[in-house]
């Protein structure tokens, strides 16, 4: 039984035809189950907003064909419908235990199923019914998405003859599984049913909306354009307006053309095709529908080849003849004829009429060949796919909406033909269009024996188409063309040509761009030629470079001599978007500084936010007014020259505070003043471009008068301005400045002391030409010292940024001077001191020497003089002795104190420091002055306050004895 089960599973479509098939594999196994049933467990909502369940009773093997009621066994508990499971208190208390060989089973008896506990227990139940047999109900849950789930309960009667043991329920268990089975694949059929029913009524939603909202479109715009068409004759051809309503005209055509063909697919996808078919002359329609081409192709420097045989010949070997709704022959023609025009650069337009044979029919084909840019393999099996278009293609418009061929099949289709086609990228493309013969294949109500004419409209598809066409005439040709061989090697490479680090021109001549550029310069790059026209025009204030997609615009980048000031930009392009355009030009250095302006069709806030987060300056939603549009071109421009003028400005303030520090460590790095100066004039150069610097001394003291101490010639030829950021100092201010400069041709320049003198064309006789010269004064100590000067090509003007670097450098210069002398001042001073200090210690070693060889010789002198004492000796030769020995004293005292000065200059004296009694010096003193001072009747006179005088000291007692006693001498 399991395996026919398997085979089964196909038949599943539903999940109900789940429950039957098995139902009907379970009928034809009624000895292993003799009975089941399945409900379905669903939950649903009630008005008050509580929930309730019921089980639905799906399918049972009691279920006759044909028969709507069933009729359950006696012994069978309550079996509804429908069983309500909410709120159902039921219990199964009433167990019975059977006991079997080996085993126990426990059963419920129950007066109804016990379908509430299974869904509890989630495990099988058994049950005994009032005859004594015995029914197991299974649980199974199927997976409804997201977080419902679909329990499915199985009902299996048991075999009375046969012992419900472990096999029997394994059993089961595997029906029920094989159940599940089923119920999964009826599940995502039921799904992928519901899934393709939605599709088609969204389709066919679409399908009503579109010629609702086509024929909404096409009324106004009927309306709008016959007064249009009377504005248009009463206009003076040259008004300046006419322009303007040209361009409304072109574009509400357009639009009428796109309504058009989008109400025909629509009216075909819905079936209300409307057509007529009648009796054709083929050859004479195709020539009167291809012929309308032959002046547009002529334009356009193709050959326009209608290879159709002639008519009666023709008409006798068709024999039926062909039936053709006229419109629809006329939508296809058009179609295919400005396709092969839009796609073909140069060569042949061939449109073929001829008879061949397709499975032994007859059948008329029409061939379209081009010898265009071709469509490349992979594309042409979606080629007539609605909305389907080819990339990258270098065709004379960007410009569709690719339902066109969409349409043609139908369009052929609905004659009973069909389309083919064939194509090679850049040598040209076929499509063949085979309609049967005769009307056999066609609806019998559709057709029309007798030949109607059928309405014209006010603008009919042939003027719409024609119209169109004409755009690709007027375009500027060489703008796209001359990109097709660039871009013939690039076509597959537009990776390459995003990730490759593009190299621009920068401006790099300041006189230039104050002379040329007169408007502010915008690169506009769009894929409709009527758009990027329609721009131009508007735009006219500004100088505009042309692109057709972002590859293009990076080649006209590539070619420009100057960047734009503004890159105006369409999102949506072929090759290469406004998004990966904006990615480009943001990762190269050279042009993240452009302001980018994306203008969009896509009016959403994601839109606007994604340009906006990818760097864009601004974002414009088609459609946008004239004036809007000027005035933030206008806006992003000048705030783009204001961020880069402050830019500009903060870099030279960096590299001018750079240079002064660098030239402030000079200063005191201990270079001489020459190596300084030197260091000085090269800086000089290097921030300020120009021929020479020079310093020059007027130093009347050295006898320097104008002397030239430095200087620095540029070997290369200096551009006045070198830096890219320049171009922000605008013209006129330039223009401005040279005459301000040069009406106070060598005078000063600022009215205050600033020492600033600019020359704009004075003869040098240094360099024996003239020059345009700035100088700066450099002073020292309020006197003038000297100049710095910075030579540039005659007439070349002097930037205020250039100016006040020059008067910082010079006082700089004066410090770096000041320091200098200084520095010479101090070595002059420091000699001298030296010369000072050595001259002293000469001294005192002289002294020291002298009076050392004194002592010896006194001492000799002193010691004799006292032997002499105890010798009895003449009152007269001891009063001389006396005297001698009194006067060896003093000079012996006198030169101990030189030789004491002596060590004291020379550092040489040690100090001892020791406690002593201050009065038993002063004893010492008295005893030792006492006699000479009563020789000469001098009182001495010790008077001190013995309890208030500290008496011991911590002194060197020697010293102060020295000290007191060379006072008292004086
Ligand atoms: P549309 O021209 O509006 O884009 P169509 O349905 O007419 O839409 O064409 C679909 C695509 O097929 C176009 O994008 C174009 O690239 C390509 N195509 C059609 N005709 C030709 C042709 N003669 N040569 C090259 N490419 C063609």
């Amino acid at each position: 039984m399991l395996g026919e089960s398997g085979s089964q599973i196909s038949k599943v479509n539903s999940l109900e035809s789940a429950c039957s098939i098995m139902k009907n594999i379970l009928n034809d196994n009624h000895t292993d189950i003799p009975y089941a049933l399945i409900y379905f467990v669903e939950h649903k909502l009630n008005y008050d907003g509580s929930e309730s369940s019921i089980a639905r009773l799906i399918t049972t093997t009691f279920d006759e064909d044909g028969k709507k009621e069933r009729h359950f066994p006696d012994y069978f508990p309550k079996t509804h419908e429908i069983i309500n499971l909410t709120n159902v208190d039921q219990s199964y208390e009433n167990y019975i235990n059977l006991r079997r060989a080996s085993t126990s089973f426990s059963f419920i008896k129950c007066d109804s199923w016990p379908l509430n506990l299974v869904i509890k227990n989630g495990n099988h139940i058994k049950v005994i019914l009032k005859n004594d047999s015995q029914a197991v109900l299974f649980l199974t849950k199927i997976s409804l998405g997201g977080e419902k789930v679909l329990p499915v309960i199985l009902i299996c009667g048991v075999n009375r003859r046969r012992a419900l043991d472990e096999q029997y329920l394994e059993f089961l268990q595997l029906v029920t599984n094989q159940l599940n089975t089923y119920l999964l694949h009826g599940k995502k059929i039921e799904e992928e049913k519901l899934r393709s029913k939605l599709l088609v009524d969204l389709n066919y939603q679409k399908v009503i909306f579109f010629q609702g909202i086509s024929h909404e479109l096409q009324k106004p715009l009927t309306l709008m354009l016959s007064p249009l068409e009377e504005v248009i004759n009463a206009c003076p051809q040259e008004s300046p307006i006419m322009s303007h309503l040209q361009t409304i005209r072109r574009n509400a055509h357009r639009l009428l053309k796109l309504i058009n063909v989008l109400l025909q697919s629509s009216n075909v996808e819905s079936g209300h095709s409307d057509a007529k078919y009648c009796k054709t002359n083929i050859v004479e329609l195709t020539r009167e529908l291809a012929s309308d081409f032959v002046t547009m192709a002529k334009t356009l420097g193709l050959d326009y080849i209608i290879d159709i045989p002639n008519s009666e010949e023709f008409n006798q070997t068709v024999g039926d003849g062909i039936y053709l709704d006229h419109d629809m022959y006329e939508t296809i023609i058009f179609n295919l004829c400005s396709n092969a025009l839009k796609h073909t650069w140069k060569g042949r337009i061939n449109i073929r009429l001829y008879l061949e044979y397709k499975n032994n029919e007859k059948m008329v084909i029409l061939e379209v060949s081009d010898t265009g840019v071709g469509i490349p393999e992979i594309a042409l099996p979606n080629i007539f796919q609605r909305f389907y278009r080819v990339e990258s293609q270098n065709s004379r418009s960007h410009e569709g909406t690719g339902i066109g061929l969409a349409l043609v099949k139908e369009l052929i289709t609905l004659h009973g033909g069909y389309i083919t086609v064939t194509s090679v990228v850049n040598k040209g493309t076929t499509f063949k269009c085979w309609f049967p013969i005769g009307y056999q294949h066609l609806p019998k109500n559709q057709i029309r024996f007798n030949n109607v004419k059928s309405k014209r409209e006010l603008y009919n598809n042939r003027q719409l188409y024609l119209e169109e066409s004409s755009q690709w005439i007027k375009n500027n040709i060489s703008e796209i063309k001359d990109d097709i061989d660039d871009l013939d090697t690039d076509i597959n490479n537009t990776n390459k040509m995003l990730t490759d680090k593009i190299t621009f021109n920068l401006p790099t001549d300041m006189n230039d761009f104050a002379i040329t550029k007169k408007k502010y310069s915008v690169l506009l790059v769009d894929d409709s030629n009527e758009m990027r026209d329609h721009l131009t025009d508007l735009l006219k204030e500004f100088d505009i470079y042309r692109a057709c997609d972002g590859k293009d615009a990076l080649r006209v980048l590539k070619t420009l001599k100057q960047l734009p000031d503004l890159v105006l930009s369409d999102v949506t392009m072929p090759n290469m978007n406004g998004y990966e355009l904006l990615d480009v030009l943001r990762s190269n250095v050279n042009t993240q500084l452009i302001p980018i302006i994306l203008l969009s069709a896509k009016a959403g806030e994601d839109s606007k936010v994604k340009g906006l987060d990818k760097g864009a300056d601004d974002y414009l939603v088609k459609p946008f007014s004239a004036r809007e549009l000027i005035t933030r071109i206008r806006a992003n421009i000048e705030l783009s020259v204001l961020r880069r003028k402050i830019l500009f400005h903060r870099c030279q303030e960096e590299e001018s505070k750079q240079l002064l520090m660098s030239i402030a460590n000079m200063i005191f790095s201990g270079l001489s003043i020459n190596e300084t100066l030197q260091y000085v004039v090269k800086a000089i150069n290097h921030r300020i471009p120009c021929e020479r610097v020079l310093v020059i001394s007027n130093e009347q003291s050295k006898s320097k008068a104008n002397e030239i101490i430095v200087s620095y010639e540029n070997s290369e030829s200096v551009k006045l301005i070198t830096n890219p950021f320049m171009e922000i100092n605008d013209n006129s201010n330039n223009n401005d400045k040279r005459k301000s400069q040069s009406s106070i041709n060598s005078q000063e320049y600022l009215n205050d002391n600033s020492g600033i003198e600019i020359s704009l064309d004075v003869y040098c006789g240094y360099v024996h030409k003239n020059v345009s010269i700035l100088s700066s004064e450099v002073k020292l100590n309020n006197d003038f010292w000297g100049w710095i000067k910075v030579y540039r090509s005659p007439n070349s003007i002097w930037l205020d940024s250039e100016i006040e670097l020059l008067q910082q450098i010079s006082n700089l210069m004066s410090l770096a001077i000041t320091h200098a002398n200084l520095l010479e001042e101090n070595e002059e001073k420091e000699i001298q001191i030296k010369a000072a200090e050595v001259a002293d210690k000469t001294k005192s070693q002289i002294l020291a020497n002298t009076s050392h060889e004194l002592r010896t010789p006194l001492g000799a002198i002193v010691g004799i003089l006292s032997s002499f004492e105890c010798n009895s000796l003449t009152t007269d030769q001891k009063e001389m002795i006396d005297t001698m020995i009194r006067s060896s004293d003093i000079v012996l005292s006198i030169i101990n104190d030189i030789l004491d000065s002596a060590r004291l200059e020379a550092q040489k004296v040690t100090l001892i420091n020791k406690t002593f009694d201050l009065l038993v010096l002063l004893d010492d003193i008295i005893e030792n002055f006492g006699k000479r001072a009563g020789s000469k009747k001098i009182e001495l006179i010790v008077n001190c306050d013995v309890d208030e005088l500290p008496r011991y000291v911590k002194s060197d007692p020697n010293r102060l004895l020295t000290n007191v006693l060379y006072m008292i001498k004086i």
